[in-house]
């Protein structure tokens, strides 16, 4: 199982949910939603080898810390993975969205000054922005577009781009989602969480529930669950070596 997208350090319990992932069978991508968490969950996972850990800076975060850009982009040299990265176009953060398109060029600009990074990115209310910006910045690297709701255009216009997509349990579950993933090519599809801001009722998504997106995947793909789990091992191998 592969987890591509997860706040690991803001559950109520990490730590806890660290030992847990350990004894399963999945790979997480831990994002982080400013620089100096990057350095914390960092220390936090050091003991589970199949937790990686992306340094981002949320865009939700950047109308009040985008100052730490700077924080950030020193700490590229580093870091294999960014994210969550990105801008975020709703209704409580469209106000900020000039800051967020200034602070996220130049994050890509600077992965791209060090050959390119595997970014997981935001793009909520943002899909055309987010692809401007990743078009301008071809030597950045890869895109995983997180959770992705733009529409069949800029979907096309991703795919295009060379952009990879996760997807979760949540977005699985509505049909414009469902409608969306049914158009992204097999082999650039990722499984995510989003947990613990993802949730099933009341109860946050975890690591491990990742497992609800595949099902769904197989269903899509009209393939079996073994089947699905294999394309997307297969993807995440293939991803992590380019
Ligand atoms: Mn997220």
């Amino acid at each position: 199982m592969i987890d591509f997208h997860c706040h690991v350090d803001l559950y109520p319990d990490p730590e806890a949910v660290v030992i847990q992932v350990r004894e399963r069978d999945v790979d997480v991508l831990a994002v982080t939603t400013t620089p100096r968490a990057w350095e914390g969950t960092r220390i936090l996972v050091s003991k589970a080898p199949r937790i990686k850990v992306a340094l981002g800076l949320h865009p939700e975060l950047v109308a009040e810390r985008h100052v730490e850009v700077e924080l950030l982009c020193s700490a590229i040299a580093e870091a294999k993975y960014l994210g969550e990265i990105g801008l975020d176009g709703s209704p409580p953060h469209r106000h900020s969205l000039d800051l967020q398109t200034r602070v996220f060029n130049r994050i890509l600009q600077v992965c791209a000054t060090h050959g390119g990074r595997i970014m997981t990115v935001h793009s909520r209310g943002a899909s055309s922005l987010v692809l401007d910006a990743l078009e301008s910045h071809p030597k950045s690297g890869t895109a995983v577009l997180h959770w992705f709701s733009g529409t069949r255009r800029e979907l096309n216009r991703a795919i295009a781009l060379g952009c990879w997509f996760s997807v979760g349990p949540v977005m699985l579950r509505g049909a414009k989602g469902r409608s969306l993933v049914a158009e992204m090519p097999h082999e650039r599809v990722l499984t995510e969480t989003d947990g613990p801001f993802a949730q099933t009722g009341t109860c946050p998504l975890m690591p491990w529930d990742v497992n609800q997106a595949t099902v769904h995947l197989s269903q899509l793909w009209n393939i079996s669950i073994p089947d699905t789990n294999v394309i997307v091992e297969n993807n995440f191998k293939k991803l992590l070596i380019s």
